[in-house]
């Protein structure tokens, strides 16, 4: 996996090259530079002839992105990971890497609405044809597969929480000769492992529960050596889009405490569904831990999802009511937030943001973190009744 990569004690994540033991520091140091400087023309010749590997400027790398590299990929059960300044740089990068003019994307209906709008740049401005396609549909994914590059999967959706069986999409797309991605922001590595299930590249918003402090914006992409090569020496260095130490610093922090906090999120979060589930004023809740069993490979669920209210609900009445929750996009920290439906559609209705995809006008994203169960429900209910017409 880090071939060649002698000046990083990987069990300690120490940087063996100017600090051998680095005083015996249980976090390892934000190695906060620019430049790494050469002992000899030698070694710089042989590191530029690709003969030893080791950080020259940290746009390519850097010893402290390196280690929070090495532990995704790790926690992703695969070979190899590359670092962003966002999920959305990840994203783009993976995408430009792979996908030439006059290809076919086929992106599972309801991704990310940032990615569908990455994509529709792509379809209008460099010749990309990008088709969606129902993922829990999978006759019509077989039938829609033959002729795509790449197959763009995110499960569950974002928004309408569709948690698809990604074992057999990724079978379905390899048996077509077609490259798989995942967006595995929503179960993160604690709750599903696409590599494992036959994807080719999986791919983090670290913004969300990576990070889990909602204090950094980062992206990631994990997967063979040999693909996350080919994004390393073709888009990552040149698109310039990479992660800074700080930042790569506070999602090794995140990392530790990742496995607890999903618990606790999944805890939680599946509670507040259940009860919403069972309230009168709500009319459904599209949460993946609510069917009767979860999808192949999904070990777990999170602290996002959306329900749509009945008809005497005032959306915006409830929103403002609520104290725990707050109003606010993104997710995946330890506060709770709150989404309404209608103004992602008010956003749509925008010129150049056409994609409202399922959203109802009634429906709410909420995002459960770490208050504590009971602190949460009393927020909503007292919402609720606030916002009965
Ligand atoms: C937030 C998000 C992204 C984009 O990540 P950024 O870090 O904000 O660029 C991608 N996918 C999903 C599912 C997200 O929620």
């Amino acid at each position: 996996m880090t071939d060649g990569m002698d000046w990083l004690d990987h069990a300690s994540g120490i940087v063996a090259h100017d600090a051998p033991n680095a005083y015996a520091a249980v976090v390892p140091p934000i190695v906060q530079t620019s430049l790494f400087t050469f002992e000899s023309y030698a070694e710089m010749e042989a590191v530029y002839r690709g003969l030893k590997q080791r950080p020259a400027y940290s746009r390519g790398l850097n010893p402290t992105t390196r280690i929070f590299e090495e532990k995704v990929a790790e926690l992703e059960g695969t070979e190899d990971a590359l670092s962003f300044a966002s999920g959305m740089a990840a994203i783009s990068s993976t995408v430009l890497t792979f996908v030439s003019l006059g290809e076919r994307i086929l992106a599972v209906r309801n991704v990310y609405p940032d990615a569908y709008r990455l994509f529709e740049t792509f379809a209008k401005r460099m010749g990309v044809q990008v088709d969606y396609i129902d993922g829990l549909d999978e006759v019509a994914v077989e039938k829609a597969l033959p002729g795509a590059k790449l197959f763009y999967m995110e499960s569950p959706t974002s928004w309408t929480m569709e948690a698809h069986d990604v074992g057999t999409l990724a079978r379905l797309a390899r048996d077509a000769g077609v490259m798989t991605v995942i967006d595995n922001s929503w179960a993160s590595p604690v709750f599903q492992n696409p590599i494992a299930l036959g994807v080719d590249l999986v791919l983090h918003s670290a913004s969300k529960y990576l990070g889990g402090h909602s204090d950094v914006v980062a992206g990631v992409v994990a997967g063979p050596a040999a693909l996350i090569n080919r994004i390393r020496s073709e888009t990552h260095p040149y698109l310039g889009g990479k992660l800074s130490p700080f930042e790569g610093w506070l999602l090794i922090r995140g990392l530790r405490t990742l496995p607890i906090r999903m618990k606790a999120h999944e805890a939680s979060g599946l509670e507040v569904a259940r009860r919403l589930r069972a309230h009168q004023a709500v009319e459904s809740v599209a949460h993946p831990g609510l069917a009767n069993a979860l999808p192949q490979g999904l070990r777990g669920t999170s602290g996002l999802f959306s329900f749509v209210f009945r008809e005497g609900i005032d959306v915006a009445r409830f929103a403002d009511a609520l104290s725990t929750f707050s109003l606010g996009v993104s997710w995946g920290g330890h506060e709770s937030l709150v989404v309404p439906g209608a103004i992602v559609r008010a956003q749509a209705a925008q010129p150049n943001s056409a994609v409202a995809f399922g959203i109802h006008p009634r429906s709410v994203r909420l995002h459960v973190g770490l208050e504590g169960t009971e602190r949460l429900w009393n927020d909503i209910e007292a919402a609720i009744d606030a916002a009965t017409l």
